[in-house]
């Protein structure tokens, strides 16, 4: 399940959590309409985001790659929900380290 935020810099604030593209859209356009008059403020943020609420885009890749893949674990026990469960964040973590141990075991043993 896929998490998108719109974030006004000018107002600093910060829309609720959407799930689908369009009510992002349409969350933007509402909020440009309602309070700048359709202009669009500098510097806002609009994208997806992680179960922490943090943007994709904002992220390390290491850091992100880690996100999506706890974002994916925590989306087996609760869709709906925000935050990632410590199983989700370890095993996201112990997957990664795990390929690198990998990728370094090929290849020191093509060597
Ligand atoms: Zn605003």
């Amino acid at each position: 399940m896929h998490r998108y935020r719109y974030r006004c810099t000018v107002c600093r604030t910060t829309s609720p959590v959407v799930h689908q593209l369009d009510s992002l859209e349409a969350e933007g356009t509402a909020h440009r309409q309602a309070v700048h008059g359709g202009h669009i403020p500098d510097d806002e943020l609009i994208g997806e985001i992680d179960r922490l609420g943090r943007w994709y885009a904002a992220l390390s890749p290491l850091a992100a790659l880690h996100a999506r893949i706890a974002d994916g674990l925590s989306d087996l026990r609760n869709e709906k929900a925000m935050g990632h469960y410590w199983w989700a964040s370890t095993g996201a973590a112990l997957l990664i380290g795990g390929t690198a141990a990998l990728i370094l075991l090929l290849v020191a043993a093509a060597l």
